[in-house]
């Protein structure tokens, strides 16, 4: 079976581009959008980051962002929790250059690995362009994240909130046993098929309702309780 096209819609322009064709459809698309206005004039420019995030596992679940530079780790975590992550308050880190950024950090390195910082670190104190990176949201059952930092400018007068500049259309995921649209995934079998399913084939599969989660836009799917 071919695999479907990801695609998305651009938040700025509204159109839509295949996975590949997005990134470098925003730097163009943005250069157009990015008129500074008139009562902006005489405030100085902030740098943001444009950040590329993706399911490591699930790519066809991304998500491109407009991050300030002087915005936090712990801001971008708490952003991808909201968005993407959060089911019941677990851990999360960062690691980027072989350093972890972690939620809690282990001062006293117990896994016998390098101590941990905090996620108070600026994001122009870790990132530059090109750095990719990876976010792992609760260390008992994963979910992965990759980074890049894929571009940088100036923006006068913006808010020091995190934009969408453009996410991923649901995948269309079918269900494996009948062909319909799949609105269920069984948390037990999401890692071996048959594991995705209609309401309707989710009713005879062996592992019971209890075990089914809701198909959702994000690379948590079918993962602990998490319902979107
Ligand atoms: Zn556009
Ligand atoms: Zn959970
Ligand atoms: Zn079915
Ligand atoms: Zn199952």
């Amino acid at each position: 079976m071919k695999k479907p096209i990801s695609t998305g819609n651009c938040g700025l322009c509204r159109r839509k581009f295949s996975k590949s064709a997005m990134t470098r459809h925003l730097k163009s698309c943005r250069d157009q959008s990015s008129t500074t206005p008139a009562e902006s004039k005489g405030v100085a420019p902030a740098k943001t980051f444009h950040v590329l995030v993706e399911g490591r596992f699930l790519p066809d679940f991304w998500l491109h962002l407009e991050v300030p530079a002087a915005a936090t780790l712990e801001k971008l975590d708490r952003f991808l929790r909201a968005i993407w992550l959060e089911c019941c308050g677990h851990m999360s880190a960062f690691t980027i250059g072989g350093t972890r950024y972690s939620v809690s950090p282990n001062r006293d390195s117990f896994f016998g690995g390098p101590r941990e910082q905090n996620m108070k670190q600026k994001l122009y104190e870790v990132l530059s362009v090109g750095t990719v990176f990876e976010h792992e949201y609760d260390f008992g059952t994963p979910t992965v994240l990759k980074l890049k930092v894929v571009d940088e400018r100036e923006r006068t007068g913006g808010s020091t909130d995190i934009a969408v500049l453009a996410r991923n259309d649901l995948p269309s995921i079918v269900c494996e046993t009948c062909g319909q649209p799949a609105t269920q995934v069984c948390s037990g079998c999401i890692w071996n098929a048959p594991a995705w399913f209609c309401d309707k084939c989710a009713k005879d599969h062996e592992c019971g309702e209890e075990m089914f989660l809701p198909v959702v836009n994000s690379p948590r799917v079918g993962t602990c309780g998490y319902c979107g």
